[in-house]
């Protein structure tokens, strides 16, 4: 007998649960992906390169057994099944809209063969944790507490070498992985399980005491950097949790925050439409600016030139290194959608086509938190002053400096407020936050009193 492994945002095989349902069905298997267009054209250059780096590492650790094929998985898959007189499928669960549709459609597809689901990209699976009336969660502190107290498996024990990989040369459609895109100046990390297990170790010894403290510090870098290895499942969040069982705050946090993953992937399970619309549909009623002046401004935000020095350090480093620190993503989103009033999926779809992390659910609900219209959102009231947020968690200016070469020259805080000039051509602000704070809370008036 023989199974088929279809990896798909699973791209390891430690603590990979499909090796060991595939070894308790059959001794020999072939390893699958399927690059699927679908996917693929709303990924951006980054995201597909990473993807297809990740790949390469993938046929590395399997000996160049990787079967990668192009196309329509619904079709692929049955195809693949057939020309390997395969019994079974093996997956890990995959709960987004378009995942789940299809699966759904590549089951059907595959008549008699089983497809079988094992396991799933989070901790919890969605759907699991729920109230006691069984309805979900739609604020996150009782969901994590919740999502504690169900607990998760400790990191599964599996090893590729328990199945005899197969890589018939024969497969009609089998390709090569593409060759990496043209990436202009975006630097990435290194992709792939040894990658991320390698800066998830190095992260734990030396920067996870100081967390707690210094997460929030866009200048230091301090957070670990799992999220574009949790993305493509190069780790499984239970590896990480693993290791930050202690009562400690920064091991405290670093739970809550990967809560946080599971939770957004819970939302979008329950609330499919939440990807594009706003979750509080109070929001739908809001002005938003449009026109020349709009798309303007729009153009200003992406490339960095707001004359905001936080802002445009932020949309900066996304541009060169396809990541942006959290608090930066909160200011940034904040001010694209309280001091230029346009809708927070514009400004969602950009991260989408330049993050290398980039999640449908954490980076949709990410967007509509800072914005205020989702489930247990930071009120529309909140406005973030760019400025003072700056000083807060860039208080020497040296991620400014850092991201912003025109300002080099600017000593400590001072690059923040700019009060004894702007140096080297960097813009004048293209709004007055204070201005634009009121007309937001003016826009939010509106829509209550409606
Ligand atoms: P760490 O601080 O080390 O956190 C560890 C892990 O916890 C992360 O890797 C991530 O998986 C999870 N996590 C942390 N914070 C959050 C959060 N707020 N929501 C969900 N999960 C979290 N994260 C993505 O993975 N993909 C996205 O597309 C994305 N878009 C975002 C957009 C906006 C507007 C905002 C405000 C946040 C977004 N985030 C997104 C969440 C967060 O910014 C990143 O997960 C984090 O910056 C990744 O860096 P890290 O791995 O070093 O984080």
């Amino acid at each position: 007998e023989t199974s088929i492994v279809w990896f798909r945002r699973d791209l390891r095989l430690t603590d990979l649960p499909t090796l060991l349902s595939a070894a308790d069905m059959s001794a020999r298997a072939v390893a699958l992906f399927v690059l699927d267009d679908r996917l693929l054209r709303s990924a951006g250059a980054v995201r597909r390169t990473f993807l297809y780096r990740c790949l390469r590492e993938l046929d590395d650790a399997l000996k160049g057994s990787l079967v990668v094929v192009e196309g329509d998985p619904a079709d692929l898959v049955p195809k693949v099944a057939s020309a390997v007189g395969a019994n079974s499928v093996h997956v890990s669960a995959d709960f987004g809209p378009y995942g789940a549709r299809r699966d759904a459609a590549v089951r059907k597809g595959l008549g008699d063969v089983d497809l079988v689901e094992t396991g799933s990209p989070y901790a919890v699976a969605p759907g699991r944790v729920r109230k006691d009336d069984g309805t979900p969660y739609k604020v996150f502190t009782p969901f994590r507490r919740a999502w504690y107290d169900h607990g998760w498996r400790a990191p599964a024990k599996t090893d590729a070498s328990t199945l005899k990989w197969l890589a018939p040369d024969d497969i009609e459609g089998r390709i090569q992985v593409p060759d990496d895109e043209d990436l202009g100046t975006t630097e990435l990390p290194a992709a792939g399980e040894a990658a991320a297990l390698e800066q998830w170790q190095s992260f734990v010894a030396n920067d996870l005491t100081r967390y707690d403290g210094e997460r929030n510090r866009a200048d230091l870098d301090s957070t670990s950097r799992m999220s574009v290895y949790l993305k493509y499942g190069c780790v499984h969040p239970r590896t990480l949790l693993a290791d930050v069982r202690g009562e400690d705050a920064s091991s405290a946090t670093l739970r809550s925050e990967l809560a946080w993953r599971d939770f957004y992937a819970d939302v979008l399970h329950h609330n499919p439409r939440s990807a594009r619309h706003n979750l509080d549909k109070k929001f739908d009623r809001i002005d938003y600016n449009t026109g020349a002046a709009a798309d303007e401004a729009f153009e200003a935000w992406r490339e960095g030139r707001t004359g905001f020095p936080i802002v445009d350090a932020g949309m900066r480093q996304l541009r060169a290194q396809g990541w942006m620190h959290n608090r930066v993503r909160m200011i940034t989103a904040s001010f694209l959608t309280k001091d230029l009033h346009l809708p927070w999926w514009r400004g969602a779809q950009h991260f989408m086509d330049l993050l290398v992390d980039g999640d449908l659910a954490s980076n949709q609900h990410g967007w509509q938190w800072t914005a205020g219209t989702g489930t247990d959102a930071a009120p529309y009231f909140r406005v973030f002053n760019p400025t003072t947020q700056g000083e807060k968690f860039d208080p020497d200016g040296e991620y400014v400096r850092r991201w912003i070469p025109e300002l080099r020259e600017v000593d400590g805080k001072a690059v923040h407020t700019l009060k004894a000039g702007r140096p080297n051509g960097y813009p004048e602000p293209i709004v007055d936050h204070k201005e634009e704070r009121l007309e937001a809370l003016a826009r939010y008036e509106q829509i209550k009193a409606r």
